[in-house]
């Protein structure tokens, strides 16, 4: 990108921040009306939102899809009432009685359409990946025209913008990529003249279109992605991702109650962490900003005062392990050659694996073996089929992937001695040294996996000693005891 295209900082010299609020930070209107407080706690910068569909939203209107495919209009109509009178009720708590109106026309636009986009899928019966990008967009498009109202309610000057029209991508639908420099002029053009007017641009998370308008999504969770793309494409000073956690924890909450919020990690750790299973960013999500090198924070829209997590291209915990994640559903592939390894059985593998589009996320070789973890998927009979053309493949599903992720943890050999000594006993199957410098992970049964998650945390991650009281001469006495 040439310097006089990138026009980074925007063109006034002020700092842009583009702010992503998930579901659960717009799912009720004391949520809307945290958001809106949040906004204006920015305005000293020059905000840009992203907006998820309400909390459930994305996984109901792919309910009514199939509902509708399957011939139960009915049902698929009444979820989609439901979705649009959710939004009614919404606009109805946060809206002055014009401003109400005149949401309620764009929302009843945005129904009509939806509802005949059921009725095709009744009568076609078919409901494939185009037609379901062509439905989910629906939660966001919604959302967002509540949001920006709800805003210009609280006297912002907040403008909606359709990112149908501004993110273009590839037709890859239901996981589509975006073609960048299109995608970048775009999004200059349609957002520099309403940040020069001083408006906050609101757009749908989520979703986008091919160049000839079809509309695609960048995959379940992609509002994250949206505003990494957003970020990059108008030079933001930072994206904040506002969620329903403190930020991103040493590991799951839900698996160990002593999980606590990391305060610092690299984009790399972040990526790491997301393609081995941590919920928080979508997986996409950090590129565009380690490109432009923008930091990203995590941050909880209940309680916004708090630090949350910053991730930026150099960052260190301190910590030789910064978190530990598990990954279920995996399955683990062994393809012994009849003929010792050769790049050709190589290229055949992937070849298979590509066809079906089936990830890898681990591999190692030897002289005559290849081992591939890769996640369950509806296709692997047919995939060990085709591999067995050309070799033996023994495969094992029901596997967890339990990985350490932190900067540098190859160069310390004890971090994998501890690891070691800590599940010994648990049938550990393969310790994975991947290309990257900063996981080591290894292989257990799916039932094992919370199990060693919560011993390994408790040897990376010692429980915080409770501050204690030393105010009573008893309790010295007590301890003295
Ligand atoms: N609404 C979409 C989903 O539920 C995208 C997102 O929330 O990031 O996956
Ligand atoms: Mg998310």
């Amino acid at each position: 990108m040439s310097g006089s295209q990138r026009q980074s900082r925007f063109e006034r010299g002020e700092d842009v921040v583009v702010m992503k609020f998930g579901g659960t930070s717009v799912e009720d209107a004391a949520a809307i009306r945290r958001l809106v407080g949040i906004v204006e706690s920015r305005l000293g910068a020059q905000p840009v939102l992203i907006i998820s569909a309400l909390a459930k939203v994305t996984d109901q209107l792919l309910e009514a899809g199939n509902a509708a495919a399957k011939g139960h209009l009915g049902s698929a109509l009444a979820i989609v009432r439901n979705i649009y009178v959710r939004h009614e009720d919404l606009a109805d708590s946060l809206l002055s009685a014009s401003a109400h109106g005149s949401l309620d026309r764009e929302l009843r636009g945005e129904l009509q359409a939806l509802e005949s986009l059921l009725h095709e899928l009744e009568t076609s019966r078919h409901f494939d990946l185009k037609a379901q990008d062509r439905l989910l967009s629906f939660g966001e498009c919604f959302s967002s025209r509540l949001v920006s109202w709800a805003l210009c309610e609280a006297g912002l000057q907040a403008a909606h913008v359709d990112a149908r029209n501004c993110v273009v991508t590839d037709a890859r639908h239901g996981q589509a990529s975006p073609l960048w420099d299109v995608t970048n002029q775009r999004l200059r053009d349609a957002l520099n003249p309403l940040l020069q007017s001083g408006s906050v641009p609101v757009l749908g998370g989520f979703i986008a279109s091919t160049i000839d308008g079809v509309p695609t999504t960048l995959g379940r969770g992609g509002s994250d992605f949206s505003a990494a793309i957003v970020g990059a494409a108008v030079g933001a000073s930072r994206v904040e991702i506002w969620t329903d956690v403190d930020g991103v924890m040493t590991t799951d909450p839900k698996v160990c109650s002593d999980a606590r919020v990391i305060r610092k990690l690299s984009f790399d750790e972040a990526a790491d962490l997301a393609h081995f299973g941590a919920k928080v960013l979508h997986p996409a999500t950090l590129a565009p900003a380690m490109r432009e090198n923008i930091p990203v924070y995590v941050l909880n829209s209940r309680h916004p005062e708090g630090h949350g997590t910053e991730i930026t291209a150099r960052a260190s915990t301190g910590n030789r392990v910064s978190a530990i994640t598990a990954k279920r559903n995996v399955v683990s592939l062994e393809i012994q050659s009849r003929r010792g390894v050769d790049a050709a059985l190589l290229n055949t593998v992937f070849g298979v694996l590509e066809q079906h589009t089936c990830a890898v996320d681990v591999m190692g070789t030897s002289i005559d073996r290849i081992s591939l973890l890769v996640g369950s998927n509806v296709a692997l009979p047919k995939i060990v089929e085709d591999l067995r053309q050309v070799a033996d493949v023994c495969w094992e599903n029901h596997k967890a992937l339990v990985c350490l992720v932190g900067e540098n943890i190859r160069r310390q050999p004890e971090v994998a001695s501890q690891l070691f000594a800590t599940v010994s006993d648990m049938d550990v199957r393969v310790l994975c040294q991947g290309a990257s410098e900063r996981t080591l992970s290894f292989l257990v049964d799916e039932s094992r996996a919370e199990e060693s998650v919560r011993r390994l945390h408790s040897v990376f991650f010692p429980k915080l000693e409770p501050a204690r009281d030393w105010g009573g001469i008893s309790s010295a006495f007590c301890e003295a005891g």
